[in-house]
């Protein structure tokens, strides 16, 4: 799976409004400035907070 490049370009996070971090491999969408996992289902990302997992303090600390 993948997401189109222009699409990737307009992603930031919901509520920070900050970089996120697209994580394909995972089907999920990081934002560590808020702890937050984003679910990508069905190639779309679900930009919802309510749908969002908390990253371990492991995941918001890896680099990429
Ligand atoms: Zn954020």
């Amino acid at each position: 799976m993948s997401l189109a490049p222009a699409l990737k370009a307009l992603l930031v996070c919901p509520l920070c409004k900050g970089e996120v971090d697209i994580r394909e491999v995972d089907r999920e969408i990081w934002c560590r400035a808020d702890g937050l996992a984003f679910p990508i289902r069905d190639d779309i990302p679900v930009m919802l907070a309510d749908e969002a997992r908390t990253l371990t303090t492991d995941e918001r600390l890896d680099r990429p």
